[in-house]
Parts: C-alpha cells; structure tokens; sequence
C-alpha cells in the first residue's frame, strides 16, 4: 500500500482515482502504452538521487560507478535494439531529445523543413509556438489530401526552394510507412541533415515490423513511452559517425541538460531489455493487425478513414462527410469511457481546438490483452455512439459493455478469480 496514504490523503487520492480510470477506461490514445511494473519499480528505486552529469566513466560527481553500470546497459541495449553505432539514453524527453540535435547540426536562423502539426507533424518539427520555429526558419510540408499520403513532391520542391540545413521526417499522426529513403534522397540533393523523429514508431522499429531509419538518416530521436512501452523519456540514435556523435552528447549535456534522471535510465534499460525478447515482435504485430480490424470496422460503417486504411498502430477518422467535429465525437466517446483525441484531417474546416476528427490508436488496449474480437467489438460500440450523435442512452448501454470488457482484461490489477 502507498505510504502517502494518510500523510497526503488528497493526492493519494488522485493516484488512486487514475489508477480506476486506467483500468475502467479504453485507452486509444495513440501516443500512450502501460509501462510494465518491472519499467516503473526501476523509476521507483534510490536512483532517483544520484547526480551523474557527463557520461559514464567520465563525470562530473563521485559515486557513479553503479550508475555508470546501468547507463551502459541503457546504451548497449539501445544501440543493439535498433542496429545503431551511438546511443544516448540521457534526454528527459523526445522534445529534449530534438533541441538537442537541432542545436547540434543547427545554428539559429538556419532553415529547417519539417511535416507541419496540422498534417501530422510534431510542434519540434518546426511549428510556431515551439522552440523549433522561433528559432529556426521553419518551412513545412503536408500531406496529399486525396491520398493522405506525405506529399513527396512537395518535400523535394519544398526542399530545393529553401535549401534547408535539415530535413525532419516522423509524425504523431500518420497511418502509412514513410519512405525513409525517399527523404534521405532529397536530403542529398540539397546538401542538408536528415533527422527521423521515429517517436511514434519505435516499438514497431524494434520489433521489426516498420523499416528501421537508422541506418539511412543522419541521426533517429525518439520517446521511449509510445510504442516502445518503457518510461516517458527520450532517446537519440545514430549509425556510425563518431564526429556527430560527440556533438549530440555536448548538445545533451551541457548543451540542453543538467544531471540526467539515472532512475528513469535504469527504467529504460529494463523496457529496451522487454523489447528483445520474443512475445514483443508478436505484442507489436498485433498493435498493427488490431488497428487495421478497427479502421475496417469504421470503413464498413460509412466512415472516412484517412488513407482508406493503416501500416501501423494508428488511423485518423475523418467526420467531414457528415458535418460532426472531433470535438463533440471525442466527448461523446469519453462518456462511454472511451479516450480518444481530437485531431485535425486532411482539408479540415475546423480551428485546431475543435477540427472534424479523431486519431484512434491501438498500443495500450493491445498491451492489455485486446485481441481482433476485442478490437473490432470496440470499434463498433464507437460507431453505434458516433451513429447516435452522442444519444444518452447509447452512451450508457457502451459504457455498460466497455466497462465490463475493461474489467476482462486488467491492466495492473489482479484479474477477479
Ligand atoms: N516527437 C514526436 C513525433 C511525438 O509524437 C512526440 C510526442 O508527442 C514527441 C516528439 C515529444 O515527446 P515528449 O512529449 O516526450 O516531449
């Protein structure tokens, strides 16, 4: 039991009532997993205290030599999990990890040419509120809105127009697999980085079943609490070139960061060793079969599913068509105890706040244990509430079902005898 319980009952509180909401609700979030009890006893343990500036076996502090030992596992992992000659498992974040090689290969004002967050880019790749386009000279390319697809052509003319110092390619929300190589060729041509935000992906990388960029871009960041499933946190990686590998650890730390949170890299050691083993190839195959089954289900029901379809763990649901918002579609699921976000689709009428979709991910029902039947049995509970505009009553008839499917299939809890 928690022995913030009776010190600080108010916030023992919280923790508890999200650990309800965790096990009783569906979580489709696509960017959210359940870290495994192993991953957060690590994040929980006396490493938490240690200061460890530098790099292991070169730091700034005494009474590193243990933690030296559990970076170095971090490291080794990480670089043999994605094929990678450098691993830096110190950035506190996917957007630290980003300001890290953005400052390595970037000065201010260079031009940078990322996917805007509109089309499914994130706000480090160059969107106006985030450091990466108040900084930098950001130009943004998009997505074809018949296909859905990265619009390539707009990226090489994008690209030979602004002659970019880099190229960032990855999403938050994207249904197909991005041509690595088609961005490593633009690249050249104009003489500028690639950096691959594989954020989203990184557990599909690891397991094999998305093309690994690493070997064709000049540096790959990720999170390491999506897919991969391990403690929120960042990760950068790159092939073989000791030159910029110095410059991305410099750009860590003292760049970007103080101490690293050596807990948090002992946690990412356990979900990087999680990831090699086997039942984690089939864990990410089942992400993408169970995403595919529930974006058919849509398609069946008379819904747009952008793309017709998806490669990986995620579809975005456009409600163009039928005139409803993301908004309201994202509301009414939640009453149902169902979570998804709001997103913006392709030639949405809508403002960013309310825009006329919803981007439906599989990583965490999968985790705890949804299988096709599940997955499609949902999506249709989805649509019978988006069919109704929100009708109370079918809101409480899915919450009723969802509820007792949540309760099947416990997250952390012991199942009920
Ligand atoms: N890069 C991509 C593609 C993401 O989707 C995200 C998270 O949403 C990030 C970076 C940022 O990660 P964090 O939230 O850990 O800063």
């Amino acid at each position: 039991d928690m022995q913030i319980t009776g010190y600080d009952d108010e916030l023992a509180r919280a923790i508890r009532d999200e650990e309800r909401r965790q096990e009783e609700h569906v979580e489709l979030i696509a960017s959210e997993n359940y870290a495994s009890p192993r991953v957060m006893e690590a994040q929980g343990t006396v490493l938490t205290n240690k200061y460890a500036e530098g790099y292991p076996a070169k730091r700034y502090y005494g009474g590193c030599e243990y933690v030296d030992v559990a970076e170095n596992l971090a490291i080794e992992r990480a670089k043999q999990l994605f094929g990678a000659a450098y691993a830096n498992v110190q950035p506190h974040s996917g957007s630290q990890a980003n300001a890290a090689v953005f400052m390595a290969l970037c000065q201010p004002g260079d031009t940078v040419l990322g996917m805007s967050l509109a089309d499914g880019g994130h706000l480090t790749h160059g969107a106006k509120p985030n450091f990466s386009g108040k900084l930098y000279n950001a130009v943004q390319y998009g997505i074809h809105a018949d296909t859905g697809e990265i619009d390539y052509e707009q990226v090489e003319a994008l690209a030979r127009e602004h002659k970019p110092r880099m190229i960032i390619a990855g999403f938050s929300a994207y249904s197909r697999v991005v041509d690595w190589q088609r961005f490593r060729d633009i690249a050249d041509s104009v003489g500028a980085y690639l950096l691959v935000d594989m954020a989203h992906i990184a557990g599909l990388v690891a397991a094999g079943v998305y093309p690994n960029p690493v070997p064709i871009a000049d540096v790959v960041t990720t999170t390491t609490h999506k897919t991969l499933r391990g403690p929120r946190g960042g990760l950068i990686l790159a092939k073989e070139n000791p030159e910029l590998a110095k410059k991305f650890n410099s750009l860590v730390f003292p760049g970007t960061q103080g101490g690293p949170l050596m807990h948090v890299i002992a946690a990412k050691a356990v979900a990087f060793k999680e990831a090699m083993e086997p039942g984690f190839k089939d864990y990410q195959r089942q992400v993408i079969m169970n995403a595919q089954a529930m974006a058919e289900v849509f398609l069946s029901r008379g819904y747009d599913v952008v793309s017709r379809g998806t490669d990986d763990h995620l579809f975005l649901v456009s409600f163009i068509e039928q005139g409803l918002t993301g908004k309201d579609v994202d509301a009414w699921l939640g009453a149902a105890n169902i979570t998804v976000n709001k997103n913006a689709v392709p030639n949405d009428p809508q403002s960013p706040f309310v825009t006329s979709g919803i981007r439906v991910g599989t990583p965490a029902i999968t985790t705890r244990g949804f299988g096709l039947d599940e997955a499609k049995q949902l999506a249709g509970w989805m649509c019978d509430v988006i069919d109704a505009r929100g009708d109370a009553a079918t809101i409480e008839q899915v919450k009723g079902q969802v509820l007792a499917l949540c309760a099947r299939f416990p997250v952390y809890r012991q199942a009920a005898a």
